[in-house]
């Protein structure tokens, strides 16, 4: 019986794993849940899964929820919770599936603590990836469960080390792939939030309209996979079947291939080595004919992509620059601050205008994350 935390079990991500550990009660034991502010969901998940600890974002949510709780409960709250829960002997294998960047803590002190962890959430390794990726122990005690990441983790299995020679993100383009650039000016929040294939938080189904997902996606893997930033690269494959590609120094290529369903990378990250179902009625994969073409992503159209490459082959800062800045662009996008064009624009803009030094420590990294989260805030005030 292996027993699971799962911090963001609220939202998208969370959701699916939590279904994945619905189907196999018998193997998963859901011991500890967090979420940021939706402690009714919380209360609700905790009583189906007969979770026992539970955490929310600030003292007064936890306040509210313990107040529904059987009085055996332990009701935590706040980074400091969630690093609680990540340590806490009781548990074996922690998700990160929670938006943001306040699980950060949590991460360092699970992988320190020795816990399997399966990581969804992209910030935390973006922006302190030089100082979590060091606390890993083997390959497969940090499981990427970003479905890219994730087909990159599986294909790299039974590899050597130095046979690597560059790996491909595969993109779907979003629903504004084949737009002409005059009218992405036009894009509405309503229009951004309608992806064509995965169903996502809305944070990162606008990233994905932009094609900043992918560039951070791009980050997240040279951090995961130790790689430089010329052996990362997207492609855009609007079928969206094969999720990541590995090129060997061979020649060869390996690629995973699925449905577009975050059950999938889920069942891996907890399951592995073994292959277990996802659901009961998990569809099998269609393999009819489908899309399996690659192409090149657009970065004149798309110019986030190329910012966060920018971001990604300069280092240092850069990364919680792109973070920090585009969690406000989209923010205010989605508020109708800004326009839809102006989200790469302010990120740039933001970069552009950093001149402090690298940060040499996590604390450091998350004051260059702040001051782009000011920084582009006023920016987009000035556009209003
Ligand atoms: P959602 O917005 O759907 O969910 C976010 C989750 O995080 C919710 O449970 C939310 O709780 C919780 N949360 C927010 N703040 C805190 C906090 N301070 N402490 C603890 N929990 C918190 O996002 P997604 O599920 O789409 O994405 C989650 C992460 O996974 C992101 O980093 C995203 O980039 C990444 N990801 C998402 C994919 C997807 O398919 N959605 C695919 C790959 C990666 P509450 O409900 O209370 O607000
Ligand atoms: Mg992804």
């Amino acid at each position: 019986m292996k027993r699971v935390a799962v911090i963001g079990a609220t939202g998208s991500v969370g959701s699916s794993v939590l279904d994945v550990c619905r189907h196999h009660r018998d193997r998963v034991e859901v011991v500890a849940l967090a979420a940021g502010e939706n402690g009714e969901k919380l209360a609700a998940l905790s009583a189906e899964f007969a979770a026992s600890k539970l955490c929310l974002a600030s003292r007064e949510a936890a306040a509210t929820l313990a107040g529904k709780l059987p009085s055996s409960a332990e009701t935590l709250f706040g980074a400091q919770g969630l690093k609680t829960l990540a340590e806490d002997p009781d548990i074996d294998h922690v998700v990160f599936a929670s938006s943001g960047t306040s699980a950060i803590e949590a991460l360092q002190a699970a992988l320190r603590a020795g816990k399997e962890v399966s990581l969804a959430n992209k910030e935390s390794i973006v922006v302190a990836g030089a100082w979590v990726m060091p606390l890993v122990r083997g390959r497969d005690q940090l499981r990427p469960l970003d479905s890219e990441h994730n087909a990159i983790w599986q294909c790299l299995q039974g590899e050597g080390g130095g046979n690597l020679r560059k790996i491909y993100l595969t993109a779907s383009g979003g629903p504004f792939r084949d737009w002409p650039a005059e009218d992405l000016k036009n894009v509405t929040p309503e229009m951004a939030l309608k992806h064509p294939v995965w169903s996502m938080g809305a944070k990162i189904t606008v990233d994905s309209a932009t094609l900043m997902n992918k560039g951070i996606e791009l980050i997240e893997a040279a951090f995961l996979f130790g790689l430089e930033p010329h052996q990362v690269e997207a492609l855009v494959s609007p079928g969206s079947f094969v999720h990541g590609l590995v090129e060997f120094e061979d020649g060869c290529v390996k690629m995973l291939a699925g449905e577009p369903d975050m059950r999938l990378p889920a069942a891996s990250c907890l399951f592995w080595p073994e292959r277990l179902s996802p659901s009961r009625d998990f569809p099998r994969p269609k393999l009819s004919p489908r899309d399996l073409s690659f192409g090149p992503a657009d970065e004149g159209r798309f110019p986030a992509l190329r910012t966060a490459k920018e971001a990604l082959a300069k280092g240092g800062a850069y990364p919680a620059l792109l973070v920090g800045a585009d969690e406000v662009a989209v923010d205010r996008f989605m508020k109708k601050d800004i326009p839809f064009t102006a989200i790469p624009q302010v990120v740039e803009e933001t970069m552009a205008a950093y001149s402090n030094a690298a940060p040499r420590s996590l604390g450091e990294a998350l004051e260059v994350l702040e001051w782009a989260r000011k920084y582009c805030a006023s920016i987009c005030d000035g556009m209003r």
